[in-house]
C-alpha cells in the first residue's frame, strides 16, 4: 500500500477515534450533569425537611414545657385544701415563669363581665369553673407575651379553687372528717351542745381539750402534705387511743383537735391531756419513707370552775392552748386567768 494512504488512513482512523472519544465524553458530561442537578435537589429537599423537623422540634419543646409547666402547676396547687396556700403556690409559680409585676387573689370586686377589667392599673380576671365564680385575680404588668400562657395557668387555678371548694363543702355536711375519721367540727359542735346541756342539769363537771400540732407548717413544708397527712392520722389515732369510750374527739379545724370529757373536773382533763401530749410525742411515726418526730400543745378548760357557758369554755380552752404555745409548746395549760399568756 502507498505510503501516502497509509497516511489518509491513519488520520481518518484519528478523527474517527476523535470523534467518537468526544461524543463519549460530552454524553458522560450530560450523565453527570444530570446527577449533580439530581443530587443537588435531593440535597435541596433534605435541606427544607432539616428546617422543618427543627421548626417542629422548637414546637414540641414549647408543648412539652407548656404542659409540663401545666403538670407542675397542678401538682403545686393541688397540693393544699386551703385557699390561701394554693393561691401562694399559683403566684409563687407564675413568678418564676412569666413576667409579671403583681398579682393578687380577690374576692370582693364585682365582677359581671367575661373580659378583665382595667382598676387603678389592675386587670381582673374572673376565676370561674362551671359557673362557679370563685373569685378574682387582679394582675399587673404583665408582658405582653406571656398573656396567653397567664390565662391558661389562671384557669388551672379556678379549678384547684373549685376542688378546693367542693372539697370543704363535702367536708362541711360530713359527720366523720375523711382524713382522721373522727367527728368533724359541726358534729362535734353538737355533741358539745348536748352533753354541756346534760353536765348542767346533773350538775356535773365537763372538760375541754384543745389540742393544736407543734410547727406543723415546717412538717409540710420538710416531708411534704402527704406526710403531714400521714401524720394528723396518726395523732388522731393516738388521740383516740388515750381516751374513754365516752369521751368525744374530733378534729377541730387544719391541724388542731378537740376532746370533750364528760364527767371529768380539771385535774383529771391535766391527766388525760398531759397523757395524750406524751404518747405522741413518744410516737415515731411512719411516714411513707420518712419517720417523723412531732409534738402538741394542748388547753384545757372546764365547766363549771373555769366558764357556764359553751362558747366561753372554748374560748378559755382556747385561750389555754395559746397559752401552752407561748410558754415554749410541747406541752398542757390549764385555764387560769387571761392575761399575759407568755406569764403564769
Ligand atoms: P404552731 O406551733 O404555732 O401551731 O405552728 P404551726 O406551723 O402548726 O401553725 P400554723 O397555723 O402556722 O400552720 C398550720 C399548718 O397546718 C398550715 C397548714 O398548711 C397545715 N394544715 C392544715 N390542715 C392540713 C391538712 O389537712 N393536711 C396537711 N398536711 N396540713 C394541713
Ligand atoms: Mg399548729
Ligand atoms: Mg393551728
Amino acid at each position: 500500500m502507498p505510503l501516502y494512504l497509509m497516511f489518509m488512513l491513519v488520520i481518518l482512523f484519528v478523527v474517527a477515534v476523535s470523534y467518537f472519544a468526544k461524543a463519549a465524553v460530552l454524553e458522560f458530561e450530560q450523565v453527570a450533569d444530570n446527577d449533580v442537578l439530581r443530587v443537588k435537589s435531593m440535597y435541596l429537599e433534605i435541606i427544607a425537611r432539616k428546617d422543618a423537623l427543627a421548626a417542629e422540634k422548637l414546637r414540641l419543646q414549647d408543648e412539652a414545657d407548656r404542659i409540663f409547666q401545666m403538670y407542675e402547676l397542678t401538682r403545686e396547687v393541688t397540693a393544699t385544701f386551703d385557699e390561701k396556700e394554693a393561691f401562694a403556690a399559683f403566684k409563687a409559680h407564675v413568678d418564676r415563669r412569666l413576667m409579671l409585676e403583681d398579682c393578687r387573689l380577690v374576692d370582693d370586686v364585682p365582677l359581671d363581665v367575661d373580659d378583665p377589667v382595667t382598676f387603678q392599673g389592675y386587670r381582673f380576671f374572673p376565676l370561674r369553673s362551671k359557673q362557679m365564680i370563685l373569685g378574682e385575680v387582679a394582675y399587673k404588668g404583665l408582658a405582653a407575651g406571656d398573656e396567653e400562657a397567664f390565662t391558661v395557668l389562671v384557669h388551672q387555678l379556678a379549678l384547684a379553687l373549685r376542688r378546693i371548694r367542693l372539697y370543704n363543702e363535702v367536708e362541711n355536711l360530713a359527720i366523720t372528717d375523711s382524713l382522721t375519721r373522727m367527728n368533724t367540727r359541726r358534729h362535734l359542735a353538737e355533741r358539745f351542745e348536748e352533753e354541756f346541756n346534760r353536765a348542767q342539769l346533773r350538775h356535773a363537771s365537763l372538760s375541754i381539750l384543745m389540742i393544736d400540732v407543734d410547727h406543723f407548717k415546717r412538717i409540710n413544708d420538710q416531708h411534704g402534705h402527704l406526710a403531714g397527712d400521714a401524720a394528723l392520722r396518726e395523732i388522731a389515732r393516738l388521740i383516740a387511743y388515750h381516751i374513754r369510750e365516752i369521751d368525744i374527739a374530733g378534729r377541730y379545724g387544719g391541724e388542731e383537735f378537740c376532746v370533750i370529757l364528760p364527767d371529768t373536773d380539771k385535774q383529771g382533763a391535766l391527766v388525760v391531756a398531759e397523757r395524750i401530749r406524751m404518747a405522741i410525742a413518744q410516737e415515731k411515726i411512719r411516714a411513707y419513707d420518712t419517720t417523723l418526730q412531732v409534738t402538741v400543745s394542748a388547753g384545757v378548760a372546764t365547766f363549771p370552775d373555769d366558764a357556764f357557758q359553751m362558747d366561753e369554755l372554748l374560748d378559755k380552752s382556747d385561750w389555754a392552748l395559746y397559752r401552752a404555745k407561748k410558754s415554749g409548746r410541747d406541752r398542757v395549760a390549764g385555764f387560769s386567768v387571761y392575761g399575759d399568756p407568755a406569764g403564769a
